[in-house]
């Protein structure tokens, strides 16, 4: 993998069979850190942010983030195909159309007649159930994400908020934070 900056980055891609909704949800497997609690990130695709490098959201630079933060610390990141919140790619889009014209994002979603987030993360407990992951340290600013895993009986011996500095981590690494570009940005 190469980030932007052109930054190698060494991880090994890991496929799943029997997945309960059947999507071709993915694992990236980082060398190196704790066996007992590792790092993890759950990543929500995002076609828009991850590859478009579209700045009305923050998920393109919060997915180069972690994968920089696994390859120097060692850990696994899930991606989810579960874009849009849960939406899909063209619903979101008639979302963005919608805060266009004045709505914030929770509203346009139950505009049209969803609830603000419908992502479940039910799936990926069974993918790390799959890799034998019982505890994890888990990079997110979301709450409901841990909940969600401690429910399913997933350890979350600790939640590192994203975009800061990491202490328990490499001293290598500092990189500045991408902050989003605010809501006013477009493709
Ligand atoms: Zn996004």
């Amino acid at each position: 993998m190469t980030l932007p900056d052109g930054k190698q980055l060494r991880g090994e891609l890991i496929s799943f069979s029997g997945l309960s909704d059947q999507r071709e949800h993915f694992a990236v497997r980082f060398s190196g850190g704790s066996l007992a609690d590792p790092l993890l990130r759950l990543h929500s695709e995002c076609v828009t942010g991850d590859v478009l490098g579209s700045r009305r959201c923050d998920c393109g630079s919060q997915l180069h983030e972690a994968l920089r933060m696994l390859d120097e610390c060692g850990g696994y990141l899930l991606y989810l195909r579960q874009e849009g919140r849960g939406l899909g790619l063209y619903r979101k889009i008639d979302a963005y159309r919608l805060q266009e014209q004045g709505s914030d994002t929770f509203e346009a979603n139950r505009i049209l007649g969803y609830a603000d987030d419908e992502r479940s993360y039910a799936v990926a407990v069974e993918m790390l159930e799959a890799l034998g992951l019982r505890a994890v340290r888990l990079l997110s600013n979301n709450p409901d994400k841990a909940q969600q895993l401690e429910q399913a009986g997933i350890r979350v011996t600790e939640r590192i908020p994203t975009g800061v500095f990491m202490n328990d981590c490499n001293r290598g690494y500092i990189e500045a934070k991408v902050r989003k570009g605010g809501h006013t940005m477009h493709l």
